[in-house]
């Protein structure tokens, strides 16, 4: 059903208040890897309206390697973090990492994000697959694409349809760099399916300094959309601020894909 065999014309998500993505709606998500607190809600609340980017990124259950990290703000944090942003007509997309936690948070969120760890999780997909709300789902940390678009498929065959695909690296023999960011996915899944395709460049290298031109290269390969980790100050971020830019570098950054998307 995730095939262009099944369905030819591309698949658009509306997600309301004139936010759309995919077939030609590019879209930028942006925030912080974990929400932190109501502060840096607003700071960042602040810093999407000022550069027009209408979807916020920001982890409130989060997976992390060692139980002793930061895991999240859980249902507190969600619910600032959906006021806050609904205030300014800012949309939500946050990790959901089990079934019991889809309930819960479906009226506080706009996309749920599956992350890589629960990419074939088929409980969860199951019960993603029967409600009403946008999913991006991620490719698994050492999954194929095959294994991804088989994902997309459990929560697309429950009736959900609302479903956007995202490469963020894959783990390789590589360790230079976090994750090897598999750009070749990007045409490979957008010629096998007509679902729209986000690349997330932040976690795909895991290096701040080298993230720009991934984010711009995944632009000209054909990607529906970013999915991108920024803070006030990366430095002293909950999560991942080794990938976040600030805000500095996500504006300048905003500005080349503008140039890129005119040539395109
Ligand atoms: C995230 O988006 O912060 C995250 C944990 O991503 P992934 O599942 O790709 O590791
Ligand atoms: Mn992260």
């Amino acid at each position: 059903l995730v095939s262009r065999k099944w369905k030819t014309e591309r698949t658009q998500i509306d997600l309301g208040d004139g936010v759309k993505v995919g077939d030609k709606n590019f879209a930028i998500m942006a925030g912080p890897c974990s929400i932190e607190g109501e502060e840096q809600i607003r700071s960042t609340v602040k810093q999407l309206v000022k550069s027009g980017v209408r979807i916020m990124r920001g982890g409130v259950y989060k997976p992390r390697s060692s139980p002793y990290s930061f895991r999240g703000m859980g249902m507190d944090g969600l619910k600032l973090f959906s006021q806050l942003c609904k205030a300014e007509g800012i949309k939500i997309i946050t990790e959901v990492m089990q079934v019991s936690q889809v309930e819960e948070m479906h009226d506080y969120v706009d996309i749920f994000q599956v992350g890589s760890r629960n990419s074939q999780n088929f409980n969860l997909l199951d019960a993603l697959g029967g409600i009403d709300k946008p999913v991006l789902i991620k490719r698994g940390i050492s999954g194929s694409i095959d294994e991804l678009l088989y994902s997309a498929e459990y929560i697309f065959s429950g009736g959900n349809e609302k479903l956007m695909l995202c490469e963020r690296g894959i783990r390789t023999y590589e360790r230079a760099y976090r994750n090897t960011l598999d750009l070749n996915a990007v045409p490979i899944l957008k010629e096998k399916s007509h679902l729209p395709v986000i690349v997330d460049p932040s976690h795909g290298i895991g290096l701040r300094q080298h993230m720009e031109p991934m984010a711009l290269a995944a632009t000209v390969a054909g990607a529906d959309g970013l999915l991108l980790e920024i803070h006030e100050q990366p430095e002293i971020a909950f999560s991942d601020g080794q990938q976040t830019l600030n805000y500095r570098e996500f504006e300048q950054l905003l500005e080349k894909i503008k140039i890129i998307k005119e040539v395109l």
